[in-house]
């Protein structure tokens, strides 16, 4: 089950409390995604979902808020893929009217055309369950082993900018961008996403996403100090590369006569130990020399060899 599946899976059995709560969810839940249908005068409400618990919610939600009987059935579609979605319905009478508008479904007029009704939102228990019903129809995260990614894809303009405000309001900072003919909003840091599925009660999701954070972070934590060493060990051995390389050429042109008394310890011992580090190769000799005695020699053999080296 992907990490999405499993965190639309939660939030579609998490039923708001409140009646306030309840309406806004239904509203999020419909608006992204109904259709009205009219078939010889009877008017039909008709909301398509991926996931069947949130099919089922929708037709609680109906049932228990406004007593509007509706029908779950699930439908083989073809898109891209052969995909199963399940489609709520509802028949309507003059009298529901009303409750199309309540929800942001209809205007003023009854014409339809889906809107956020901020009427919905005055309280902030009501924004989020509005979030966590626009988050079950239309959101994805990416598992939190990979690239943080959370995004809510939607096929109205307006709509799509209703929700990024209603997102700042709860202190939850997204950036909208377009995809073909879709708006997508979307949050990449690590610690939004974090307040997001705090905020639309994704308590368990949020444990596991928390869970691979810290082991992500140990590892890096690991590997940076696993890096900085092997960096080092590279510098060292590239070195040595260099020096035994310097003291073969001037070996080859003059022989050892060609290496001034003083280093000769020196470099016997550098082509014999080829990853000692300078300071391994100072202690080793007699007597003793420190790392920047030993460098300045080094230095100096790099120096006769360069001679060597130079075009007449
Ligand atoms: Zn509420």
């Amino acid at each position: 089950m992907s990490f999405a599946t499993q965190v639309r899976g939660e939030l579609a059995r998490l039923y708001p409390e409140r009646m306030c709560c309840g309406k806004a969810e239904l509203a999020a839940l419909l608006v992204l995604n109904t259709s009205l249908v009219n078939e010889e005068g009877q008017l039909t409400l008709a909301a398509e979902f991926e996931n069947a618990a949130t099919a089922r919610k929708v037709f609680s939600l109906l049932k228990e808020l406004y007593a509007l009987p509706a029908t779950v059935s699930s439908v083989e579609k073809r898109r891209f893929r052969k995909t199963r979605v399940y489609l709520v319905k509802s028949d309507l009478n003059e009298t529901n009217h009303e409750i199309l508008r309540e929800l942001g479904l209809v205007n003023h007029y009854g014409k339809f055309m889906p809107r956020v009704r901020w009427k919905l939102l005055n309280r902030n228990c009501c924004r989020r369950a509005y979030l966590r019903g626009a988050f079950l129809s239309r959101g994805f995260i990416s598992r939190p082993e990979g690239n943080y990614h959370l995004e809510i894809v939607l096929n109205d303009a307006h709509i799509a900018a209703a929700l990024l405000k209603l997102m700042a309001r709860l202190n939850l900072e997204a950036r909208l961008t377009e995809r073909k003919a879709s708006q997508v909003l979307y949050i990449k840091e690590a610690e939004t996403i974090v307040d997001f599925l705090r905020t639309v009660g994704a308590s368990k999701a949020l444990l596991d996403f928390e869970n691979v954070r810290i082991v992500k972070s140990m590892r890096n934590n690991v590997n940076r100090q696993v890096n900085f060493e092997t960096a080092n060990l590279a510098k060292t051995v590239d070195a040595s590369v260099r020096q035994i390389a310097c003291i073969k050429q001037i070996v080859d042109s003059y022989g050892w006569d060609g290496i001034p008394a003083g280093l000769r310890n020196l470099a016997e011992l550098r082509l014999e130990f080829p990853d000692s580090s300078l300071r391994e190769l100072g202690e080793m000799m007699v007597p003793p020399l420190t790392k920047s005695g030993v460098a300045h020699r080094m230095r100096r053999l790099e120096e006769i060899a360069e001679q060597i080296m130079l075009p007449e």
